[in-house]
């Protein structure tokens, strides 16, 4: 691996991971649900939010000579 930039093979490598919600509704609309479901709207929301979560792992390269950065 080079810098697409400045063509150094001294390159560093930085795991980046990044954690993605894609969103549960709004909490005005949960907490409106549980009190309607006596609560149960909660256990909704709670299961809704785990299967929700997404984290994606990138890899990031750092060019030590020009500080050039990009995804690989
Ligand atoms: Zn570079």
């Amino acid at each position: 691996m080079i810098c697409p930039k400045c063509s150094s093979d001294k390159i560093s490598y930085v795991a980046n991971t990044i954690s993605k919600n894609r969103g549960a509704g709004s909490w005005l609309f949960w907490i409106l649900v549980s009190f309607l479901t006596c609560g149960i709207g909660l256990i909704f929301w709670f299961f809704m939010a785990l299967t929700n979560k997404k984290t994606i792992t990138k890899t990031r390269a750092i060019c030590n000579n020009c500080n050039h950065q990009w995804d690989i």
